[in-house]
């Protein structure tokens, strides 16, 4: 055990006090006794990965705080032709594993390159950017739960992995439907090779400039996306102050579609089920008096939060008066530190934004990042 750490040392907001008590996992077998000794102990208690996706309070955190320091991946059977299945330690940092799958020439992470964080941590709410989500290449996680104490092998089917969430993820305050620990992560990737090959997908093409069909190789892919991500201050760098941040702060909220056609034309949009179902005609000859009820509208709709920040008249780099914490000067959706801000600073900014997008629009912006002894 070692003597516990503030968190503001362990988090990428750079928020929070040092909690009670923390253990150091370097192995799995290191996790499970962990987890072992606080449920023994009846201790409250959370893990830790790289602490890009947590806004921890000021107040100590009341229980234990299990540092997930495992790392490595290894390839593992089981995958289609053409395909490679990969196993991948859950404290294994993400970006340094997307940069080997680009250099081995596996496709499926790419357009993921530069997110913080760890392994184990991805499936926690389903991370994605730039059209790809881990979803797409998940197979399975192995996990610990809380309430067995039992370790087992979950097909990511099974996890309710929706938009940035599963039923792993603690949502605004309340417990998460599952309380499991991931000890690892299996991704199935397609072999594409390192050089030239069609890009397939409309929504990287997009975000790299290129159109459908065009040739690029993975590094050129991780390339366009790193310096994308750089330029909305969405890479971690130490140099730049607006990456003092736990990246988005808020969702993009899914709004049904007549919610949508509500807000101005200019809010980007984009639905989330392609097609509204056609017109359904029932030949006569097999027309037996059921009428077939109206489809139930569903949110299908989800709509640019940065818009909504923006066009609520909060700009880039907004602040409360002196505070330490301001809206990133590069992008409205990250909450940033300024240098020495406390988390009391970041939820007062993050409450500002919620009721003046509220008062505009009448949405609710809900926060993405994970909440420790914190509340909006
Ligand atoms: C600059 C920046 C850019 C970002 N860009 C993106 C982006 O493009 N797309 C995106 O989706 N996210 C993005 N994020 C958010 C973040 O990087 C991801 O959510 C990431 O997966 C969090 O990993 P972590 O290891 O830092 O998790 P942590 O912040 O340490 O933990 C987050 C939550 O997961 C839980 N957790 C961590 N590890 C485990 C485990 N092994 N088992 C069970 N629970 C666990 C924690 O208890 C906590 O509840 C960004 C963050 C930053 C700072």
């Amino acid at each position: 055990m070692s003597d516990p750490l503030p968190l503001s040392q362990l988090t990428t907001l750079q928020v929070g006090a040092a909690p009670e008590r923390m253990i150091d996992a370097h192995t799995r077998e290191g996790i499970t006794d962990a987890l072992h000794q606080v449920w023994a102990d009846g201790d409250d208690w959370f893990v830790l990965g790289g602490g890009s996706n947590l806004l921890v309070g000021d107040e100590p955190f009341d229980g234990t705080v299990i540092r997930i320091l495992t790392h490595g991946f290894q390839a593992v059977p089981g995958a289609e032709a053409g395909r490679r299945r990969i196993r991948i330690e859950a404290g294994q940092n993400w970006d340094e594993f997307v940069a080997w799958t680009v250099g081995q020439g596996l496709a499926g992470v790419e357009a993921m390159s530069g997110i913080p964080g760890t392994a184990g941590a991805a499936p926690i709410q389903n991370v994605g950017a730039y059209g790809q989500e881990i979803d797409q290449t998940l197979v399975e996680v192995e996990l610990i739960d809380e309430a067995t104490g039992e370790t087992h092998v979950v097909p990511a089917g099974d996890l309710g992995l929706g938009p940035r969430t599963s039923d792993l993820k603690r949502h605004y305050g309340s417990e998460p439907r599952r309380r499991a620990v991931i000890l690892s992560i299996t991704l199935e990737l397609d072999d594409v090779g390192t050089g030239a090959f069609p890009i397939r997908d409309q929504r990287i093409a997009k975000a790299i400039g290129a159109d459908v069909g065009a040739e690029v190789t993975l590094a050129g892919v991780r390339e366009s996306v790193l310096a994308i991500r750089a330029s909305k201050g969405m890479v971690l760098d130490p140099a730049d102050d607006d990456t003092r941040s736990a990246g988005s702060f808020f969702n993009n909220p899914i709004l049904s579609e007549s919610e949508a056609r509500a807000l101005p034309e200019a809010c980007p949009r984009w639905p989330l089920v392609p097609d509204i179902e056609p017109v359904r005609v029932i030949p006569l000859e097999s027309f037996d008096g059921y009428v077939p009820p109206a489809p139930v509208e569903t949110a299908g709709v989800k709509v640019s939060a940065a818009w909504l920040i923006e066009n609520a008249g909060l700009s880039k780099g907004f602040r409360l008066g002196r505070a330490r914490a301001s809206l990133s000067t590069k992008h409205t959706l990250a909450l940033t530190n300024r240098g020495g801000a406390t988390a009391w600073e970041v939820t007062q900014l993050a409450r500002f934004v919620q009721t003046r997008v509220s008062s505009e629009f009448g949405i609710e912006l809900q926060p993405e990042p994970v909440f420790v002894g914190v509340e909006l």
